[in-house]
C-alpha cells in the first residue's frame, strides 16, 4: 500500500464507523505538514470535489522531498448515533424525529417552516456536541425544548409519551410548570 492506500482505507474505515473527520480545516490547507519528510511547506496541485460534493480531495506536493499525497477534506456533520434505553444502538434517524414531532402536532396550528427550524436546530446541537454515541432521553430532552417553544400542547403530548407519565398528578406538575413560565 503506498501513502494515498493507507490513507484512502483509513478515511473509509473513519467514514464507515461515522467517526467525525476532518483532516483539515481552511486554515491548515497551505501549509499541510509533509508525511514522508514532515517538512511544513505542501503545495496543492490537485482540488477536487468527491462523493457527490461533499468532500475535497486535494493531491499535495512537499516542496522539499517532492513526494505526493493525498487529503481529504469532510465537513463535520456526522451525527451522534443514539443509544436507546435497552441499549441497542441506532444511527439517528431524521424522517423518524419528524414524524414523531408531528405526531405531537397534530391539529395545532404551527406551520412547517418552524418544524424544520426545530429540526435543523436539533441536528445543529447533535452535530456540535462532538459525540459518537448519545443516549435517546438526551435526544428526547431535545425535543422536548423544541416543542415548548413552538407549542405547549404538542409539548404535553410529547412529554406524556416520552416520559411515560403514571398518574395525573406527573401531568398536573407539567401544566403547572409551563403555566409558570
Ligand atoms: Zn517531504
Amino acid at each position: 500500500m503506498n501513502s494515498f492506500q493507507i490513507r484512502l482505507a483509513a478515511f473509509s474505515f473513519l467514514s464507515s464507523q461515522r467517526i467525525i473527520v476532518v483532516w483539515l480545516s481552511n486554515k491548515c490547507q497551505k501549509h499541510m505538514r509533509c508525511p514522508f519528510c514532515t517538512a511544513n511547506d505542501t503545495k496543492v496541485i490537485d482540488s477536487r470535489l468527491t462523493n457527490e460534493g461533499d468532500q475535497v480531495k486535494r493531491r499535495r506536493e512537499c516542496v522539499s522531498c517532492k513526494e505526493r499525497f493525498t487529503t481529504f477534506e469532510v465537513a463535520a456533520l456526522t451525527l451522534p448515533r443514539i443509544v436507546k434505553r435497552d441499549g441497542t444502538r441506532e444511527q439517528f434517524q431524521e424522517d423518524k424525529l419528524r414524524a414523531g414531532m408531528i405526531r405531537a402536532l397534530e391539529k395545532r396550528s404551527v406551520d412547517s417552516e418552524r418544524i424544520e427550524a426545530s429540526i435543523s436546530q436539533i441536528k445543529k446541537q447533535l452535530a456540535s456536541c462532538g459525540e459518537r454515541e448519545l443516549a435517546a432521553n438526551v435526544l428526547g430532552e431535545m425535543v422536548m425544548t423544541e416543542l415548548k417553544t413552538l407549542d405547549h400542547v404538542a409539548f404535553v403530548r410529547f412529554a406524556s409519551v416520552y416520559r411515560s407519565f403514571q398518574d395525573v398528578s406527573d401531568f398536573t406538575e407539567m401544566i403547572k410548570s409551563l403555566q409558570k413560565q
